[in-house]
Parts: C-alpha cells; sequence; structure tokens
C-alpha cells in the first residue's frame, strides 16, 4: 500500500494539490503548504483507496478549505467516486466536481478500463437553474472493438450530483 503523498503547486490565484496513496488514518495533511489561494483544484486520480478514518481526515481537512476557496476536484477514481457518494461531505459543499473516472467492462475481451467522464459531457452538476444528470453510454472496447459497458450501478455512482 503506497503511502500518501501530496504534491503542491501554486501558480497565481490557483493552487493544484495532486494526492496520491491511500488515504487511511495515517495521511497527513500538514504536508499541504498554507496557502491563500482562491481556486483549489484537488486532482485525484493517484489516490488509491481509503478507510474510515482517513476520509474522517479528509473531511476534517477541507471543510475549512472549501470555505475560503473554491474547491475543484477532478479525476476522480472509482474508488473515490463511491465514496463521494456515500459519503456526504467528501465533496464539500459549492465544490465542482469537474471530471471522474468511470469503470467500464468488455464482455466480450474480459478488458477492464476507466473513461474519464468530464463535467458537461459525461454528466452535469446543477445549477440555480438547471438540474443535475449523467448519460452513460456504451464505448467501443479499446481491445477488441465490441461494445464495452460502464460497471456501476448509475442511479448508486452518481448520486454525489445530487447531494444537497
Ligand atoms: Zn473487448
Amino acid at each position: 500500500m503506497k503511502q500518501f503523498e501530496v504534491e503542491a503547486e501554486q501558480s497565481g490565484e490557483q493552487l493544484t494539490l495532486r494526492f496520491s496513496g491511500f488515504l487511511n488514518e495515517e495521511a497527513d495533511f500538514t504536508q499541504i503548504p498554507e496557502s491563500q489561494a482562491q481556486n483549489v483544484a484537488l486532482n485525484l486520480e493517484q489516490l488509491e483507496g481509503s478507510n474510515s478514518l482517513g476520509l474522517k481526515k479528509w473531511i476534517s481537512w477541507i471543510t475549512p478549505v472549501s470555505q475560503t476557496a473554491q474547491i475543484t476536484i477532478e479525476k476522480a477514481p472509482p474508488e473515490i467516486v463511491n465514496q463521494m457518494s456515500i459519503l456526504s461531505g467528501f465533496v464539500p459543499k459549492g465544490a465542482k466536481v469537474s471530471s471522474i473516472f468511470v469503470p467500464y467492462y468488455c464482455d466480450s475481451c474480459g478488458h477492464e478500463e476507466n473513461i474519464l467522464f468530464e463535467n458537461g459531457s459525461g454528466f452535469v452538476t446543477g445549477t440555480a437553474a438547471t438540474k443535475p444528470g449523467y448519460r452513460i453510454d456504451d464505448r467501443p472496447c479499446t481491445q477488441c472493438g465490441a461494445d464495452a459497458e460502464a460497471d456501476v450501478l448509475p442511479e448508486a455512482y452518481f448520486k454525489f450530483l445530487f447531494q444537497k
């Protein structure tokens, strides 16, 4: 299990944090530099998973950050999207989710692949004027060309879109 790490990159008003490893009770959030950035992007692509103590730490870290900065969550892998949908508060109020991975499975050849869904194409977050929603299509398998299907229960997987 890879240790939890955060790589920070500050550029003007934008702070980008790249998370990697396993989010558990040993996750050290003090390695994240103090920043006055108004926009904080969280790239979760390399997060490998989490447990309940790690998720608690995540929420105690992210809640105050979300009160002073606009948070954008990028490239959340399936294990993390499941938590986003189960645990209210993983995505704090007012945060944007710009992209997530959806696992696909090909019945013909058994190939598994995570497909990146962008906000605005595969799913949309609601605004004051619009409703959230998602759209899952079959995709050609990159190995054999047959139709690959999303390997999730959409109502459960995309529940994070409907949290208030
Ligand atoms: Zn295939």
